[in-house]
């Protein structure tokens, strides 16, 4: 990649990729991004992963966007567009003509449903302001609730448990608070590959001497660093967790004097764990009786103790159980509000946090206020200065899918997302995008979604927007542009603002800054943390206590933001997955990343040194596994599940285990969404994305 030195400026702003929001400064020449090098962020200390410091390229690409595109008469929907010729199925279109059709489009449909028609998908790969801003058309402009985002398929299981069980959505403290711990357990998560910079502060912290307790089905890199790995049966969370529970109930481990004064409900818990024996569990886990007792008492030992999750917990039909168990564990042991304690869920896209805190979910306002309360509503009303909207929870990712196939959702603005790759049962999901009278897809690529699309708005990438993301941390950064936007391509922003205007919307927005300071005005957590403090200064962590104050890394020292102040135990029950292995399809299937290649490869597959990295769609199975299908390492299988079948190239893996294969999501050629199941948790409404029952075939042409 390019050379660092010899550059005409360099511009700061924050890694596009994954939830540890890593400083960055972008080296640039001749109006494009050349080099990219860490800086001296508050979650990174000039650290950078493969992706941040290679993976730049992607803004470059000739198949960026670079006009708005409106679909040709009679051309048919489907995965048939080649991004390098998109005009077999569309024809350039002026913006004015584009964003005239979208209004009309919308207008008429919502006029004949009372605006319940139309539904949205906004991005989490986009700025606070501009989740702010989609979640505020979607309600001022049609009225209702139906706006969503990948939350959805991410962390809307622990949002839930944190919610009800600590009254705060966030986390509780900063993951570089590892350093002051002396005890973590990270379970659920491959931070080597999709934190890679927050790994660094763990290895870091068991290379110190600190006690590292991994849990995860897979033999996840972080294993070489543990003291503990508890490698489970898939699924078997909540018989794991309570287990060492019980074990800290029986032996008298728990800090009484926490559970005092800061909780509720622990004589049901413990109550309720009397019956989960290390030994009744070890059957159901699959960790040895001994092995379970040892992790507890490491846990229940440490003075200070931490505890990170990632996908591996949430994207269960019971993720918001394993959550609670989480929860618990750290209550219990009090574990929550000092220095190197407490909840941290590790967030995965760079704004999801922020997005989710700007309102870009159905059930919520900004902040987390539900849209169900009267006076809330008249708060937003007031402050967007137009008439009530729906008091009704609004409709969930796979729910809104689901409506489109019922006929009840017509119309669709899709912002930075891909749910023809990302959603679970994706011929599903690509089903109902066919069906809609009008969907609309605001993007950087002509995306697999894009393929669907009847209008499509050529966006702006990261590097080149000023706006804020808040990261895994709850730092509020600065993102900042470096180069300008391909061709007539915009700021996603501005799109949405002049769409608004179309829709009848008096907005007049023309800086990303007016619409931070009138997103602060709805949100408490936004107190002291202004626009120009964040250009100044680069991040405040929030809450922010006063205006020079840099933020607050752990919360809850006093208290918790519920009724009486106390947290709450909430025992869980286990659950079996939606889908067991039978004799038709033996095999459990979970999906994932890599650390190459982001979510749906959209961008790093454009990107020229990561693709050159990791070019081929693959899956890993153990090796024992393999020889008794007949099938060499590098050779192709055939995955089967009820929903559908892909073909892969298959690589040898001990850390799978027998009985499983992992698949990345990332590779449209062979998309593991084709195979995932989409039953999911009553709380979060997240789909299963980490237990599917497949077959695995040896392909044909071996
Ligand atoms: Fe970017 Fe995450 Fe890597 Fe940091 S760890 S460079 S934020 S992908």
């Amino acid at each position: 990649q390019g050379d660092s030195k010899d550059v005409d400026e360099t511009v700061k702003s924050i890694c596009p990729f994954c939830g540890v929001g890593c400083q960055v400064s972008l080296k640039i020449k001749n109006g494009k991004v050349r080099a990219v090098e860490g800086i001296n962020g508050p979650a990174n200390e000039g650290r950078l992963c493969v992706k941040g410091r290679f993976g730049f390229d992607y803004i470059h690409h000739p198949h960026r966007l670079t006009t708005p595109l409106i679909r040709r008469e009679g051309a048919p929907k489907g995965l048939n567009v080649d991004p390098a010729n998109p005009m077999t199925h569309f024809r350039e279109a002026t913006w004015d003509e584009a964003l005239d059709m979208v209004a009309n489009s919308f207008k008429s449909l919502s006029a004949a449903s009372d605006g319940r028609a139309i539904a949205g998908f906004g991005s989490a790969k986009c700025s606070n302001e501009e989740a702010y801003l989609f979640q505020k058309l979607i309600r001022q402009g049609f009225g209702h609730n139906n706006v969503d985002h990948c939350t959805r398929l991410c962390h809307a299981s622990s949002v839930a448990a944190l919610m009800e069980n600590v009254g705060s959505g966030a986390v509780t403290a900063t993951f570089n608070q590892i350093e002051h711990a002396d005890v973590a357990i990270v379970i659920g998560s491959n931070p080597v590959e999709n934190h890679p910079v927050a790994a660094t502060y763990f290895k870091q912290f068991a290379k110190r001497g600190g006690k590292l307790i991994v849990m995860d089905p897979r033999g996840v890199g972080l294993r070489r660093h543990a003291t503990h790995m508890l490698q489970f049966k898939p699924g078997a969370d909540v018989a794991m967790l309570n287990a060492i529970m019980n074990v800290i109930v029986e032996e008298g481990l728990y800090d009484q004097t926490y559970i005092e004064k800061f909780t509720e409900n622990w004589e049901a818990e413990k109550a309720h764990l009397a019956k989960f024996t290390p030994e009744a569990m070890a059957p159901i886990c699959g960790i040895p009786a001994d092995q379970l007792r040892a992790a507890a008492r490491t846990f229940a030992g440490g003075k200070a103790g931490m505890i990170f999750w990632g996908m591996g917990v949430s994207q269960h039909i019971h993720g918001t159980d394993n959550s609670r168990c989480l929860i618990s564990l750290a209550l219990m042991t009090g574990n929550i509000g000092k220095p190197g304690a407490g909840l941290h869920p590790l967030r995965g896209q760079n704004n999801v946090q922020g997005a989710s805190d700007a309102g870009l979910i159905p059930m919520f306002l900004p902040d987390y206020q539900p849209v169900t309360d009267d006076a809330v509503r008249g708060t937003f009303s007031r402050l967007w200065n137009s008439g009530d909207f729906s008091g009704e929870k609004g409709l969930t990712v796979t729910e809104i899918l689901d409506a489109v196939h019922a006929g009840s959702i017509k119309g669709m603005y899709i912002l930075g997302e891909n749910p023809a790759m990302s959603d679970p049962d994706v011929t599903h999901a690509r089903h109902a995008l066919s069906k809609l009278d009008c969907l609309v897809v605001q993007d950087i690529f002509l995306t697999e979604t894009a393929n669907y699309a009847d209008v499509i708005l050529p966006a702006a990438a990261f590097y080149e927007k000023n706006g804020t993301v808040t990261n895994t941390n709850r730092q509020v950064q600065m993102g900042r542009a470096a180069v300008a936007p391909p061709g007539e391509a915009r700021e996603d922003w501005l799109i949405i603002t002049q769409l608004a205007r179309r829709l009848g919307l008096d907005w007049d927005y023309t800086h990303p800054g007016q619409i931070y300071t009138e997103m602060a005005k709805g949100m408490k957590s936004l107190a002291n943390i202004t626009w120009e403090r964040l250009e100044n200064e680069g991040a405040v962590t929030y809450p922010s206590l006063s205006p020079t104050d840099p933020g607050q890394p752990i919360v809850f020292a006093e208290g918790f933001p519920r009724a009486g102040g106390r947290a709450k135990f909430t025992p869980a029950s286990i659950i079996s997955p939606n889908e067991l292995p039978d004799a038709d399809f033996p095999f459990v299937m979970t999906t994932g990343r890599q650390l190459e290649h982001w979510h749906t490869g959209s961008m790093t597959r454009r990107s020229h040194v990561l693709d050159t990295v990791e070019p081929e769609a693959n899956c890993s199975i153990h090796p024992a596994t393999l020889h008794r299908l007949g099938v060499l390492p590098g050779g192709s299988v055939r995955l089967v599940s009820r929903r559908g079948a892909i073909t892969i190239m298959a690589r040898a893996d001990r850390a799978v285990a027998e009985n499983m294969v992992f698949v990345p999501f990332a590779y449209v050629e062979a998309a593991a969404n084709v195979l995932t199941n989409p039953a999911v948790d009553p709380y979060g409404k997240i789909p299963e994305f980490k237990f599917a029952a497949v077959r695995i075939e040896r392909a044909q042409e071996q």
